[in-house]
């Protein structure tokens, strides 16, 4: 599946044939990436008859529901840039749905040719390259050529889920990569009736001239939910705090105030990053109050 808009979905064959397909169940949930089985009803029409078993899912959540952003990917690439300054908690709760799925994220960092405002944010790329991320700094608008040049190997045969904030430069970096994304993601639009849509639905694109290489768009957010998530599962995605969990007093340990949290402590001392602890509380306590606020079942 490579775009829907509604109940319309695209699907597209191992030959590249495209079909407008929709699902037999009202709630079977199809999601970009998915391979799934289809019922040819001809003139471009397809009936979606099963979904294969999913490798793994992206997902985001808000308090009313958890959505799929995409299935089978074998990475993902946050895009970020100086200018207008990239939001830390939004590039951490990124990071965190990512470490859960298993899905291996690198940091994309657009607008490098802002020497000015680049500078200012090394150190905080130093504390992600530090964690592992693997760090790509490319201009995409300024030198498309050199960004196809970083950005070639990393995306070669592989199928890439590209998320961002809005305004960081993602779609001036897909269209850099995907030379006709704009044109194709119009194609979708009008084949989905999704009318001026065109930026609201995640879609897939074949890169040019890599039989295995894609590349999935997904919408400019300006928030990112976590609440698929556990407390639990919040804490071990966060690659600092991996060595230290089992050395909390306390087996369920927030890492707040509670005596003997070796996770405080390792922050209050500088051995973990301290403005990372501080929005990881931050998550927590929103994750807190909407568990307050939600109905309980009687
Ligand atoms: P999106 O919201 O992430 O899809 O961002 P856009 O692709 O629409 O880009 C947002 C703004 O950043 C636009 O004004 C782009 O021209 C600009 N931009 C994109 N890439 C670069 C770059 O490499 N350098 C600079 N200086 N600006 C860029
Ligand atoms: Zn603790």
């Amino acid at each position: 599946m490579v775009a829907g808009f509604g109940r319309q979905l695209l699907v597209r064959d191992a030959g590249g044939g495209q079909f407008i397909a929709v699902t037999r169940g009202r709630n079977a949930q199809v999601t970009v990436g998915d391979l799934v089985r289809i019922s040819v009803l001809g003139s471009g029409q397809a009936v979606i008859e099963s979904i294969q078993p999913r490798r793994n899912e992206f997902k985001r959540s808000d308090a009313a529901r958890t959505k799929r952003i995409a299935a089978n990917i074998d990475q993902a690439g946050v895009v970020i840039a100086a200018h207008p300054p990239f939001s830390e908690e939004l590039l951490l709760r990124v990071a965190i749905a990512a470490s859960v799925a298993a899905i291996p994220l690198a940091l994309i960092v657009n607008k490098c040719d802002l020497l000015e405002a680049r500078a200012a944010i090394e150190p905080r790329l130093a504390v992600y390259r530090g964690l592992g991320y693997p760090v790509i700094e490319c201009s995409a608008r300024a030198d498309p050529e050199a960004t196809r040049g970083v950005l070639g190997p990393w995306l070669a045969g592989r199928s890439t889920l590209l998320l961002g904030q809005s305004g960081m430069g993602k779609s001036t970096l897909i269209n850099c990569i995907v030379p006709q994304a704009g044109l194709r993601t119009q194609e979708i639009s009008e084949a989905l009736g999704s009318g001026r849509h065109t930026t609201t639905f995640t879609r897939m694109f074949a890169l040019p001239g890599d039989d295995d290489g894609a590349v999935i768009d997904s919408p400019g957010f300006q928030s990112f939910g976590l609440e698929h998530l556990s407390d639990s599962e919040r804490a071990h995605a966060m690659p600092e705090f991996a060595t230290l969990l089992g050395s909390c007093r306390f087996h369920n340990c927030t890492h707040r105030e509670e005596p003997g949290c070796a996770i405080r402590a390792a922050a209050q001392d500088g051995r973990i990053d301290a403005h990372r602890y501080r929005l990881f509380l931050r998550l927590a306590d929103e994750s807190l109050a909407l568990a307050r606020s939600r109905p309980r079942r009687a």
